[in-house]
């Protein structure tokens, strides 16, 4: 999903939210935008590279789904984490909802391009590393 469609979600659920969060609905913006950092994480630990662009390049046009790749905020662990995070501190819920928006839309386009453009994502780290042992 390209971040210009995470921005405008994002944007969007943060505007609704503000009448009821204030400025914590910014947060919206940090679960549905910032967590793609991971790809960032992932090309710079798998390739040794830094460039941002190189990286963005690589995500967008190179990738071609034959490395199962671990995304530390692609997770359904890391789903478990913030909404318990979330119960306990309820300004962090709209991070949440952020994060939620940004997970229905990376999965609607996984399962509309799968047979095109394979992306193979780690969505659980315990299945991948414990079950699977990949
Ligand atoms: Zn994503």
């Amino acid at each position: 999903m390209d971040i210009h469609h995470h921005i405008l979600v994002s944007a969007m659920i943060a505007a609704i939210l503000f009448p009821f969060t204030g400025w914590f609905s910014l947060l919206a913006l940090v679960g549905g935008v910032l967590v793609d950092v991971d790809h960032y994480i992932w090309f710079i630990t798998n390739k040794k590279d830094f460039s941002l662009v190189h990286a963005y390049k690589f995500m967008k046009h190179e990738y071609t789904g034959d490395s199962y790749m671990t995304l530390v905020f692609h997770n359904i662990e890391f789903w478990v984490i913030c909404i318990t995070c979330a119960i306990f501190w309820p300004l962090y819920w709209p991070f949440v909802f952020g994060l939620k928006a940004h997970m229905i839309m990376d999965l609607y386009m996984f399962f509309k391009y799968r047979k095109t453009h394979p992306q193979h994502v780690a969505y659980s780290l315990v299945k991948k590393y414990f079950v699977d042992k990949i």
